[in-house]
């Protein structure tokens, strides 16, 4: 659940100010992705865990409204729901907060107790909000069974190089593909880079994210960069999540790379039209019509 205060300026060490407005918005890095391939009309479980208290039910509450399969989030007894608190200046600067809790209650022993319905999925999308020894099962399992794994690599970590080679799309936006390799990554040479770097650890397709710039494709026929779709940006948060649910359903659909890629920039680019996280998602009678546009 993010907690999102408005404020002039963010207060220094020691000083209390009065901020301008409160907002409780549902979301959530594994939550986004969910319900932005929901909207778009995937059938989705989420796998995943909050705390016994009101945020937990709430977030479950409006999960389950998207037409979620829920059945496989379970309730911590001991921690509370994950939760970001998020300081927003008049400038549009941000400072955040991850409290994981019951995100990080979650043990390699409840990820092998879901072999089966991970081995009944199309497709397996997965983010870093949560302890990597559960990214390391599921992704191992769904490896077993031949299920192709979209990995999200965010918040940004060195993993090893066996995990990588699982992982059928990775996702990470410039700043993770740059911690993942050790380099900078700012432009379409050094996305391009750093993509070939993951590529020879053994990822099949790395997907860089360009935030307005769209994405660049790396695989082994080559690079292709996708544009994205020009907007006016009013809040970024969910941008990287929604495109990773539009890819997901789309490839699910079928849909070559390239084509689900230049989709999930569309679904990408109304997301940042939109304040907020699970709001700004777009349902997909919104991306038909934005795509004619
Ligand atoms: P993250 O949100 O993870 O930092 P990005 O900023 O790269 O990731 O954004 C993810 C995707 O969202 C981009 O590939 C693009 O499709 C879309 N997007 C992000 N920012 C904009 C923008 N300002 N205008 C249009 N599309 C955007």
């Amino acid at each position: 659940m993010d907690m999102v205060v408005r404020t002039n300026r963010a207060p220094s060490a020691g000083e209390t100010l009065m901020g301008q407005a409160f907002a409780l918005s549902p979301g959530g890095k594994g939550a986004n992705q969910a319900v932005a391939a929901a909207r778009l009309g995937a059938e989705v479980s989420m796998i995943g865990r909050v705390g016994k208290d009101t945020f937990g039910s709430e977030m479950l509450e409006i999960i389950k409204q998207e037409g979620i399969h829920i059945e496989h989030i379970s309730v911590s007894e001991t921690e509370a729901t994950g939760v970001a608190s998020i300081v927003i200046e008049e400038d549009g600067e941000n400072r955040i907060i991850v409290v994981p809790g019951a995100n990080i209650d979650l043990f390699v022993e409840d990820i092998q107790a879901l072999e089966t319905v991970i081995s009944q999925a199309e497709m397996i999308v997965m983010q870093l909000e949560m302890e990597l020894a559960m990214s390391e099962h599921a992704i191992a399992i769904a490896h077993r069974h031949g299920i192709p794994v979209i990995l999200n690599p965010a918040p940004a970590r060195v993993f090893k190089d066996k995990m990588l080679s699982q992982i059928s799309y990775l996702t990470p936006n410039e700043t993770e593909a740059g911690i993942l390799t050790g380099m900078t990554v700012d432009s379409l040479e050094t996305a391009e880079q750093a993509a070939r770097i993951l590529l020879q650890k053994g990822v099949k397709n790395v997907i860089v994210t360009l935030g307005s710039k769209g994405a660049l494709i790396v695989n082994a026929e080559g690079a292709k960069s996708v544009p994205g779709f020009p907007v006016k940006a009013i809040d970024t948060v969910a941008a990287g999540d929604s495109f990773n649910g539009a890819l997901a359903q789309q490839l699910v659909l079928g849909k070559t790379l390239e084509e689900a890629v230049n989709f999930a920039n569309a679904v990408g680019a109304l997301a940042v039209g939109k304040e907020g996280a699970i709001p700004s998602l777009p349902q997909l009678s919104e991306v038909e019509q934005f795509l004619k546009q």
